[in-house]
Order: structure tokens, then C-alpha cells, then sequence
């Protein structure tokens, strides 16, 4: 159930956004690295369970291959100082991502699938999200059934070996910021990272 609580942290951040377009050629040579990312989705309690994400099966190098633009969307959002000075529960951490990192985020992708959807030049293309897919509830991959939104499905830019801290601090000039969960702090602002390839 809402409570005031809450509605303050709803609005407690503005957004700061950037976009950049490029040459899926130029950002496959300098910003994936496949190796590299394994390691970190490795650590992750998503890897192995879910279809969009590591180990996969296929040539996850194809999909760089088989388009020519990537467009970048960054996405910062910046907290007022009643989020800043406060420190939070691992539940209340929890709660603030939902308000507002994870609501943002379904925003941009719905925002990005409009975007494909009533643009000739992005037919076949293909959205990379942020973090792991979340179309169900549960990713059918942990009972080894098959992908029930196969052509939805929703790779992140990590996932398929975007490195995105090089991307955000090289082709934006911003460094990503983290959560100190063992002291429950939250930094002045959080970072979200999608592309479109086409
Ligand atoms: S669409 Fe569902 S089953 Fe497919 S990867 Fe996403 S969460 Fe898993």
C-alpha cells in the first residue's frame, strides 16, 4: 500500500538524459569484450537463469554483426538530499530501486519500443535493456523450458559483452555510481544504460 513515504521518494530525482548514435562496427572494436563481462554476470544470482543471459548457446557475437547503427540512451537520475542523507534498510534500498531506477527503466523501454515500432528504420531491430530480462515473473530457463517471448526477449548491453562503464565514462564523460549497501547509502544520482541496434 502508498504512503507518504513513498510519494516523497517518487519525487525525489530529476532525470538527466543523453543519447549518442553510432556505428555498430566502431562500438563492437571498443567497447565489447565478451571475456570480460562473463566474468562479471558470473558473480551475478542471474546467471545460468535466465535466456538472456550468460552462458548462452548461440553466438551471442552475431547480433553485433547483423546491424550497422547502435543508438545509446543514458539515463541519470539524481537524487534530492532527502535520499542522499538518509540511510536505508536493505528492504527500503529495495522499495527506493522499484520507485524509481526500476520504473524508470520500464518507462525508457517502453518509450524505446514505441520508438521501433513506429519507425520503418528500426524494422528488426532489436532493444538492449539493462540488467537481466524481466518480462516474466520467473524466466522459464531455472525449469529448462523454452523462452515464452522468444522474439521479446530482453538482452542488456552487459549481457551480450558491452563493457558499460568504458561506454558511460568514453562516449558520455559520466562515471557510474553505486549504492553502499553495507552502510545503506544511496549516491547523488544512479545510472541506467539501453541501446537500440538497427
Ligand atoms: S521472456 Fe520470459 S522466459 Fe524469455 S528470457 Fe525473458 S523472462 Fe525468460
Amino acid at each position: 500500500m502508498y504512503n507518504n513515504r513513498m510519494l516523497r521518494i517518487e519525487k525525489s530525482y530529476t532525470i538527466e538524459k543523453h543519447e549518442k548514435t553510432m556505428q555498430v562496427q566502431d562500438y563492437y572494436e571498443n567497447f565489447v569484450d565478451l571475456e570480460k563481462t562473463i566474468q562479471s554476470c558470473k558473480k551475478c544470482d542471474k546467471y545460468g537463469k535466465c535466456w538472456s543471459c550468460p552462458p548462452f548457446n548461440e553466438d551471442i557475437s552475431d547480433y553485433w554483426k547483423k546491424y550497422e547503427n547502435i543508438d545509446l540512451i543514458l539515463l541519470q537520475l539524481h537524487y534530492d538530499n532527502t535520499i542522499t542523507e538518509e540511510i536505508f534498510s536493505q528492504e527500503d534500498i529495495d522499495t527506493l530501486l522499484h520507485l524509481t531506477l526500476f520504473n524508470e527503466k520500464t518507462k525508457l523501454l517502453q518509450s524505446l519500443t514505441k520508438k521501433t515500432r513506429k519507425n520503418e528504420e528500426f524494422d528488426d531491430s532489436m532493444i538492449l535493456s539493462t540488467g537481466y530480462c524481466n518480462l516474466c515473473p520467473v524466466c522459464t530457463k531455472i525449469d529448462n523450458q523454452p523462452c515464452r517471448y522468444p522474439k521479446n526477449k530482453l538482452y542488456s548491453i552487459e549481457s551480450i559483452g558491452g563493457l558499460v562503464t568504458k561506454t558511460t565514462e568514453e562516449l558520455f564523460d559520466k562515471k557510474i555510481k553505486w549504492i553502499d549497501m553495507e552502510k545503506g547509502k544511496i549516491p547523488d544520482y544512479l545510472t541506467l544504460l539501453m541501446g537500440i541496434l538497427y
